[in-house]
């Protein structure tokens, strides 16, 4: 399997947040979020191939009971079922983080999806690429049948990325959607790549998440790290 990273720090987003977790980041995407903060493992995916018995091992030297497998896309590449069985049988908690667009019958302790709303979309720029991309993302980027069967089947948390008014707009009509959600797992995260665009965004999401029952998440990990690869 293509791995980008493996490593150990704080989980800085969700309901997990502070808890020291290893992370096993896939590499690769079937999404071009205009918003990517980890392009070595989307638009560019780097890494190493690795075989099961080797991202176990690399997992296993940490003495660290939490597990985050995270990409790009992991939900994308078949070895990460018989990843999450394995890990399960070490006692590892699992986290899958996903945009849940692939589904896979992966054992999760937390299934966290990051769904992507029009904001992800890729700008038109001067790349030849773009409208290819484009039209990649947008027929890929909601999956209804994907999502509604991994929040029937595990523990979850929805954290959508919001610039501004509208996007909270669309996550209602989201959650219209999906009545089975219950808004107390649904967290609004300010779209932002360092602390000045974030505490911005912060002051009117907060109110907002505040007034509509619904729960703010901070990026701790751009707070406390700077949101440095492999932190
Ligand atoms: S789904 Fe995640 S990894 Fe893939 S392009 Fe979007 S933000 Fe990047």
């Amino acid at each position: 399997m293509r791995i980008a990273e493996i490593f150990r720090s704080l989980q800085g987003e969700g309901r997990l947040t502070g808890t020291p977790s290893v992370f096993v980041r896939f590499s690769g995407c079937n999404l071009s979020c205009r918003y990517c903060d980890t392009p070595f493992a989307s638009a560019n995916p780097e890494g190493q191939d690795l075989s099961l018995e080797r991202v176990v091992d690399l997992v296993a030297e940490h003495d660290c009971s939490h597990v985050v497998i995270t990409g790009g896309e992991p939900m994308l590449f078949s070895d990460v079922v018989p990843l999450t069985i394995a890990l399960s049988r070490l006692g590892r908690h699992i986290t899958i983080e996903t945009a849940a667009t692939v589904d896979r019958p992966v054992h999760c302790d937390l299934m966290s999806i990051s769904p992507k709303l029009a904001n992800s979309t890729p700008s038109i720029d001067s790349s030849a690429k773009t409208p290819e991309l484009i039209r990649r993302h947008e027929q890929n980027r909601h999956a209804p049948d994907v999502v509604r069967r991994l929040i029937r089947d595990y523990s979850y948390q929805l954290k959508f990325v919001v610039d501004n008014i509208q996007d909270c707009h669309e996550v209602e009509t989201y959650l219209a959607e999906f009545p089975e959600i219950e808004r107390t797992n649904v967290m609004l995260m300010p779209q932002g790549t360092d602390l000045r665009m974030l505490e911005k965004k912060a002051k009117w999401l907060l109110s907002y998440c505040r007034e509509h029952n619904l729960v703010f998440c901070p990026r701790r990990q751009i707070e406390w790290f700077g949101g440095a690869r492999g932190t």
